[in-house]
């Protein structure tokens, strides 16, 4: 990633919704900034006096950057004291006087400052200007986004299955999605552009879809990664059809070495493991610019015109109940951001800033880096073990042509072959980051799904009823797992709102299921997916 960094955020104003363009700064936020001239004394602001929080001192233990989180699994090996008093020494100035007091919505100066060293040193923007924000983690980070940038209304440029939160924020502002082909590699660049150039002769007098919202690594709930060159190819589309790209990377740091099946490893070493990234390995020494040259460089890296809000956030690193995030955008947009901040949140929490900025001072950048380090590694082991199980639980085979996944998955002991797959169940890919696996099923060879979809075409077009039974097929199936007591998240949830009252995009005969492994242990991934081959045995029968 080598920028010069000498350019600055092109004017992207027009971009911002009416809303944003009318919102004047909240005067009250305004005074802050002359409270802390020297010599000043305030009688304007309502600030409650810091005597009287009933907080003395916060003292907490923090796991060491490189605990052993494999061999230890809940307990710090050696942990570090971080303290958090109540007013400021010159050694500390992290206080709960300051934390639990009102404060300019930007929040800790010294958590910011950390925060865009960071960003330096591991995204290293492609402009110089670029401003971060935090805020309360992606979701309030994405309400904020939208709020800015979207009209009622709007199309938005989605990825053909979604995060659904990011969509449920939207539909009632009556927006709708526009889903983008993807596949095991996550969006498919030529499908973006098709949609756009086309977008004025398949919907004319139509406003064309000025922002896309996507999950670049580890992609919710796909699993799918997208590589640097999609990313420019992406990249460049949206310079040339003046789209704003809202990359929401909550797993950036989750990216893994290639899957590789039991049968066909030679040990348990992976063969491109690299050593100088997996902390078990005994050559390792912890080098962070090792681990900043092995992740894909992201959508924020490549811009060079302050088109890109970044959304990053503590919830997958630090903890999801520590409510903070932070945008890193253009001044413009972080400006209106700033002002949407001061009406609705005010700041993030200051007991999870205060926190997060003792870890983070403690750790410093180097631990925080060594941490993504373990967690990478844990994560990596997880999807090792789903994929594993899997692997044990059905026969694994490679995709035949027409199926884009890694392998498709086909009843144990069957007799399917290399060349002829008599029986697909389900096809999927071995994630490359994230927490999630994605399994597509072949409803054409099941035979309840045939015989509910001959009872259904009595009674309307074939399309329709192919699309309605697959609906109803899915939704039995995912009771009788849940009956099995295994819970996997239905498809359904993912795909995008494309019309009005909530009209979804489905595609007739196949359906989709994704697994978590970030979660259960191995000894419940092994009984869940044992269930879940059951069910595929009675329903297959
Ligand atoms: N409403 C009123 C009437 C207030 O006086 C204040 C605090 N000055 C607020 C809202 C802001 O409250 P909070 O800090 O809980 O967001
Ligand atoms: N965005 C994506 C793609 C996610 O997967 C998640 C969590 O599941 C979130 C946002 C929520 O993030 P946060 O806890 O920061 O609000």
């Amino acid at each position: 990633h080598t920028t010069t960094m000498s350019c600055k955020a092109i004017d992207l104003s027009h971009h911002l919704n009416e809303l944003s363009r009318s919102r004047v700064a909240s005067p009250l936020k305004d005074i802050i900034k002359y409270m802390g001239e020297p010599g000043m004394i305030s009688l304007a602001g309502g600030l409650p006096h810091p005597s009287l929080f009933p907080f003395g001192e916060v003292n907490t233990k923090i796991y060491a950057p490189d605990a052993d989180l494999q061999s230890t699994g809940c307990t710090p090996n050696s942990p570090v004291d971080v303290s958090i008093p109540k007013y400021a020494s010159p050694s500390n100035k992290n206080t709960l006087s300051s934390a639990l007091q009102y404060g300019t919505s930007h929040g800790s100066a010294a958590l910011s400052s950390f925060i865009r060293a960071f960003t330096s040193r591991v995204m290293n923007p492609g402009y110089s200007d670029f401003d971060i924000l935090l805020n309360s983690g992606n979701t309030d980070a994405w309400n904020k986004v939208v709020n800015i940038l979207c009209e009622y209304g709007d199309y938005i440029l989605v990825e053909e299955y979604t995060y659904p939160s990011s969509q449920a924020l939207w539909a009632p502002m009556r927006c709708k999605g526009v889903p983008i082909l993807i596949d095991k590699d996550g969006m498919v660049p030529e499908a973006l552009e098709v949609v756009l150039r086309d977008w004025d002769r398949v919907h004319p007098g139509v406003k064309r879809p000025h922002l896309l919202y996507l999950v670049p690594v580890g992609q919710n709930p796909t699993g799918a990664t997208l590589s640097l060159e999609r990313k420019k190819a992406i990249y460049n589309i949206c310079v040339e059809y003046d789209v704003i790209i809202c990359e929401d990377d909550p797993y950036y740091f989750l990216q893994f070495p290639k899957y590789v099946l039991p049968s066909q490893r030679n040990s348990e070493q992976y063969p491109d493991a690299n050593e100088h990234l997996n902390p078990n390995s005994p050559g390792f020494e912890f080098d962070e610019q090792t681990l900043i040259d092995s992740l894909i460089p992201t959508f924020l890296s490549l811009d060079v015109q302050g088109r890109v809000i970044r959304l990053d956030t503590f919830s997958k690193t630090l903890g999801p109940g520590n409510r903070l995030g932070y945008f890193i955008c253009n001044p413009v947009f972080a400006e209106r951001l700033l002002r949407a901040t001061e009406v609705t949140t005010q700041a993030a929490s200051g007991w999870s800033q205060a926190h997060v900025e003792g870890l983070l001072t403690s750790w410093g950048q180097k631990g925080f880096l060594r941490w993504m380090i373990a967690m990478r590694d844990t994560y990596t082991t997880r999807r090792e073990w789903m994929c594993d199980i899997i692997a044990e639980s059905f026969d694994l085979v490679p995709s035949p042509e027409g199926i884009v996944d890694d392998v498709v998955a086909v009843q144990k002991d069957h007799g399917s072959t290399k060349d002829a797959i008599t029986v697909p169940l389900f096809s999927f890919s071995f994630p490359k980051g994230g927490m999630f696996l994605w399994i597509k099923l072949y409803l054409s060879s099941n035979s309840i799904y045939q015989t509910m979809l001959k009872e259904s075409q009595s009674s309307g077009t074939t399309a329709e009823a192919a699309v309605a039974t697959t609906i109803e097929w899915a939704e039995a199936f995912w009771m009788d797992l849940i009956k099995e007591k295994v819970l996997l998240t239905p498809g359904s949830y993912y795909t995008p709102i494309i019309g009005a009252g909530g009209m979804k995009h489905t595609q007739p005969g196949v359906t989709f299921f994704r697994l978590a492994f970030s979660f259960e242990t191995r000894e419940e991934m092994k009984l869940g997916i044992e269930r879940m081959a059951k069910v595929f045995e009675r329903w297959w029968m």
